[in-house]
């Protein structure tokens, strides 16, 4: 710190403007640190002498008038100064360059010469370390706004929560429909409920199940579920928490939630949006040992230590699954997955009930109707929709919510479901019955199809309906006519399509490239083309890394890329007309059966046999 120049009050070290946050704490510090630099900055000014140029100093000390002189350090001395009535005043001045001839001169002209070492008394020292302190204090509250509340000093500490017993208890009631989840998670309560049972058995119990299903479809609601059924602890942490800023911290916070779930055994370990940890590793570019990585290898670690003996079972949930590392679903691992699938029209009938039995109705309000007005709309919409129609209801200054208050809210909550994903309207659901329709019922009327699971206008992913085959048996070598029949189902939407309405929607993208594939893989790879015989043209490399050229190369003339392309036509072209003949021919069945997906949403196999009287193949197995 400098004595010189006190006739410039040095500028007060200003804060930054902060955010309103911290504001009370960093006000208080803040007036602190300003009144002891005041302080100190008064303290400076009352002990330092005037100070004078060096040249006046220099003419003074020619003239004799220098009683003495301390010299603080190489540029600034101090002294007194002999006035001419005998009165003596202290000075100092900055020596602009280092006068190496100073000492001698002083010395020359018998001034009293002093060192100046004892200057640093313990204010001076504490407005040496001022600056420093008030650095260290900036870092440390952009440190702290950065980690959110504090969370710099609990790292380690994985911050799962734990639902108390005195919480009200979520059980599978709680969760409408979900037949088929609920049926593979009741081993899983089962288990918790008394694992001796089962250790005793010697059954093998999975670690891990991985919930699968696009957002607000239920999962952590049926993880919840799961707990209160077997009534045990449930540690619940989502995939973002594990991530942080500090490379070590994610993998430290896994280790202490599996540390407190072996404490609480028997237990659940919930971890939502696994995909969050669990991408893929190594696909990113430069690829090293990254935070993220850390994390994901400290949860493959920690999952392998465990025994599903201890009493722990770890759930977890994503709606990404594709891109989870293949690591997290090996056996031992997430080795069973549950799809937890969009409600179709009973099962929103079904939610809506539940959450409306929260609120008080009104007479007449039909969830039926409801269920039936919001096709596409997840759990957690339905679960909004009524939380609007009750607001709607009491903004309105009415104790019970009336139909009108569930129009208003649907509209509100379409509106915002069509911003962000999509919203289905009446006339899409009627294409998508026929396109759909048109899939299923070719099951029936192709010899060596696989038969139909089931169909359903629900829309998963970007499909929005979906004809699912159930493969007779597991299969790895596909003859010629399944393959050609393949193709044909491939083409029903777009032949039903063009039957109902004379034209298509681009629905049939994806089924027109499945087909074009199949027939190409048909002619090329396969050598199940009579004109091409049985001859392997380009041969594709599998793209082993990213970034790897995906080419095929060619290793045929034009004329045979030519010859390849009309045995690609020829095969689609007759899979395409047979299509379009089943079902020309059954176009009043094909009628029934969308206007039957209209209405229930999603068939099962044997309700389609039910309507028409089919009967199961089980002779024509090829
Ligand atoms: P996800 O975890 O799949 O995104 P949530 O479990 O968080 O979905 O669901 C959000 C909310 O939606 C739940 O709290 C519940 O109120 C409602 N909900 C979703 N699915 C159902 C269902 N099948 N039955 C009842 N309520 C549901
Ligand atoms: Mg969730
Ligand atoms: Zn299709």
């Amino acid at each position: 710190m400098q004595f010189d120049d006190k006739n410039t009050p040095r500028p007060p070290s200003k804060p930054e403007a902060r955010p309103p946050r911290n504001a009370r704490v960093s006000l208080i510090i803040f007036i602190a640190l300003l009144a002891a630099s005041v302080g100190l900055f008064m303290f400076d000014g009352g002990k330092s002498a005037p100070s004078i140029p060096y040249s006046t100093f220099l003419t003074h000390l020619e003239e004799g008038n220098v009683d003495s002189v301390r010299i603080v350090d190489q540029r600034l001395i101090e002294g007194t100064l002999r006035g001419k009535d005998g009165a003596s005043q202290d000075f100092s001045s900055v020596i602009p360059y280092v006068d190496a001839g100073l000492l001698e001169e002083l010395k020359a002209r018998g001034v009293r010469v002093e060192g100046a070492s004892a200057q640093m008394g313990p204010l001076s020292v504490l407005a040496e370390l001022f600056p420093w302190f008030f650095g260290f204090f900036l870092i440390w509250m952009v440190f702290r706004q950065s980690q959110g509340n504090n969370k710099a000093f609990s790292f380690g500490k994985s911050r799962a929560k734990r639902y108390q017993e005195s919480d009200r208890k979520i059980t599978f009631a709680d969760v409408a429909g979900q037949k088929e989840a609920k049926y593979e998670l009741l081993e899983v309560v089962d288990y918790l409920k008394n694992p001796q049972k089962f250790v005793k058995m010697g059954a093998r119990i999975p670690k891990g199940v991985l919930l699968v299903g696009m957002p607000g479809t239920g999962k952590t609601l049926l993880a919840k579920a799961v707990a209160g059924e077997a009534d045990v602890p449930f540690f619940h942490m989502s995939g973002s928490d594990f991530v942080e800023m500090f490379v070590g911290v994610g993998a430290s916070r896994v280790r202490d939630l599996f540390d407190q779930g072996r404490k609480s055994a028997p237990c659940i370990l919930f971890i939502d949006e696994l995909d969050a940890v669990g991408r893929t590793r190594g696909a990113g570019y430069g690829g090293g040992h990254d935070e993220r990585e850390q994390t994901l290898n400290q949860m493959l670690v920690e999952m392998d230590g465990f025994d599903t003996k201890d009493g722990v079972i770890i759930l977890a949930a994503t709606n990404r699954p594709d891109v989870l590392d293949p690591a997290l679903l090996r056996p031992g691992r997430f080795d069973r997955q549950v799809v937890v699938a969009m409600p179709d029209i009973q099962e929103r009938e079904d939610i809506l009930k539940i959450h409306m039995a929260k609120v008080p109705m009104a007479e007449g309000v039909d969830a039926q109707r409801l269920s039936r007005a919001t096709p596409g709309m997840s759990g957690a919409d339905l679960a909004n929709m009524v939380n609007e129609a009750t607001l709607f209801a009491v903004r309105r200054g009415r104790s019970v919510v009336e139909m009108q208050d569930f129009e208003e809210a649907r509209d509100k909550i379409m509106m915002g479901i069509a911003r962000t994903s999509m919203v289905i309207s009446e006339e899409e659901k009627k294409a998508t019955a026929y396109h759909e329709a048109g899939h299923a019922l070719l099951h029936y009327y192709l010899p060596n199809a696989d038969p139909l699971h089931k169909v359903t206008i629900v829309p998963r992913g970007r499909a929005l309906g979906v004809a699912f085959s159930l493969p007779a048996q597991d299969a790895y070598s596909r003859a010629r006519g399944w393959i050609r029949d393949r193709i044909v189902i491939s083409y029903g939407g777009y032949a039903a399509e063009t039957i109902v309405y004379g034209e298509t929607t681009t629905g049939t993208a994806q089924d027109l490239k499945q087909a074009t594939d199949l027939a190409r893989k048909m002619a090329c790879e396969w050598g199940m083309s009579e004109e091409l015989g049985a001859v392997a043209y380009g041969q594709e490399e599998e793209p082993i890394f990213i970034g790897k050229e995906i080419a095929q190369h060619k290793d045929y003339s034009e004329d045979t890329a030519m010859r390849i392309d009309r045995a690609v036509l020829g095969i689609l072209e007759e899979a395409r007309k047979k299509a379009f003949d089943i079902l020309t021919e059954h176009r009043d069945q094909l009628l029934s059966l969308a206007e039957e997906l209209i209405r229930k949403e999603t068939l099962l196999d044997d309700d389609i046999k039910a309507m028409f009287g089919f009967k199961s193949p089980e002779a024509s197995e090829a």
